[in-house]
Order: C-alpha cells, then sequence, then structure tokens
C-alpha cells in the first residue's frame, strides 16, 4: 500500500545559455598574432601579407643619416622627419 512518488522534483530546468556577447575577449580570439612584432589582424591572409611584405623581408631602405634601416620606404621618411628634423628627399 506504499504510495511510490516517482515525481522527481525540485530540478528547475533553467536554459540559461551563456551570453554570447561580442566582446573584446571574444574579438580577440578571432586575431591573428604576429609572431615577430605586436600587430595583429583579423584575418590572416592580412597576417600572412604582413609577415611576408613586412616581417619577413630585410629591412632595405636605409637612412641617409644613421645607420638604421627601414622595410618601408615611409618609415624612412618618417624616422628622417622625426629624428632629424629635415624632409626625406
Ligand atoms: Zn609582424
Ligand atoms: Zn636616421
Amino acid at each position: 500500500m506504499g504510495q511510490r512518488s516517482t515525481l522527481s522534483s525540485g530540478k528547475p530546468q533553467r536554459d540559461n545559455r551563456v551570453n554570447q556577447e561580442k566582446t573584446l575577449e571574444g574579438l580577440a580570439n578571432n586575431l591573428f598574432f604576429c609572431p615577430s612584432c605586436p600587430k595583429n589582424y583579423f584575418n590572416k591572409n592580412s597576417l600572412v601579407k604582413h609577415m611576408k611584405l613586412v616581417c619577413g623581408v630585410e629591412p632595405q631602405f636605409g637612412c641617409p643619416y644613421c645607420p638604421q634601416r627601414f622595410t618601408q620606404m615611409f618609415s624612412v621618411k618618417r624616422h628622417v622627419l622625426k629624428q632629424h628634423g629635415v624632409a626625406y628627399p
């Protein structure tokens, strides 16, 4: 005569999924970091391009006023203007 209570009660069914917000952290997970410099890119092709054209090449543009060398022409211009106070010819 025992009344069996098979009701498993007391467990509120929650379906609270973690809000997938677009946080900065989330964005960072999608970033591609250059292994040789602090640069990062949102898409891999850009990173590959950067590594090929910027990071992976020897600096070939020399400053005419000092021994510093740069990978990009605009870097030389910027450097010359900033460090030597003259406009690059
Ligand atoms: Zn780099
Ligand atoms: Zn210089």
